[in-house]
């Protein structure tokens, strides 16, 4: 086996090659990916997830969410893709610190801590700090989950935020109504 080290990356070396014509030529669904050689290929090297991908489980700011809302999000993410639209989570759990840390930016950058509180909330009263909450994006995702969130559960909650969401009523029931903003709830 150690006496031909060169065999095994040229036959690397051929799969990906294989792999990558039938990938950048095929444009028949019939045949793309119907050979068990190219199957195997993408197995070995399966596409990375994007930053934010809703089924990227190994990024702690999604890992960390409560079970029932990513269920609940990964479920709505499936169906929006049939219709052309991709969830992204560009912000889910977060630490006390770095709840903290936005917190501070935001009197900073509002000038008063009141102020803030219609922003950014605390690390004591943040949805994100439980892994109750999170922000999806783009503007078209925020708005078909606006439309549709309804069924998993998934509602918006601050009339000023279009992109956060959290598990807020039965699936299938309507949203409660929202807070004009996330001083209100306190
Ligand atoms: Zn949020």
């Amino acid at each position: 086996m150690s006496k031909t080290p060169a065999f095994p990356l040229v036959l690397a070396a051929v799969v990906a090659l294989t792999a990558g014509c039938s990938e950048s030529t095929s444009d028949d669904p019939g045949s793309n990916g119907s050979t068990g050689l190219t199957r195997a290929a993408r197995g070995s090297t399966p596409a990375p997830h994007l930053p934010g991908d809703v089924f990227d489980e190994s990024q702690p700011t999604i890992a960390n969410l409560d079970p029932e809302l990513l269920d609940a999000v990964q479920a709505a993410a499936e169906d929006a893709r049939a219709d052309g639209v991709h969830l992204v989570i560009t912000s889910g759990w977060r630490s006390r610190e770095h709840q903290q840390r936005l917190f501070d930016e935001a009197v900073a950058e509002h000038g008063s801590e009141e102020e803030a509180l219609r922003y950014v909330s605390t690390p004591d009263t943040s949805a994100h700090v439980t892994g109750d909450a999170v922000d999806i994006g783009p503007k078209e995702a925020d708005e078909w989950l606006i439309e549709h969130g309804a069924a998993y559960g998934l509602c918006q909650i601050f009339a000023n935020e279009i992109w956060h969401f959290e598990l807020a009523t039965t699936p299938g029931e309507e949203c409660p109504p929202m807070y004009p903003d996330s001083s209100y709830r306190g």
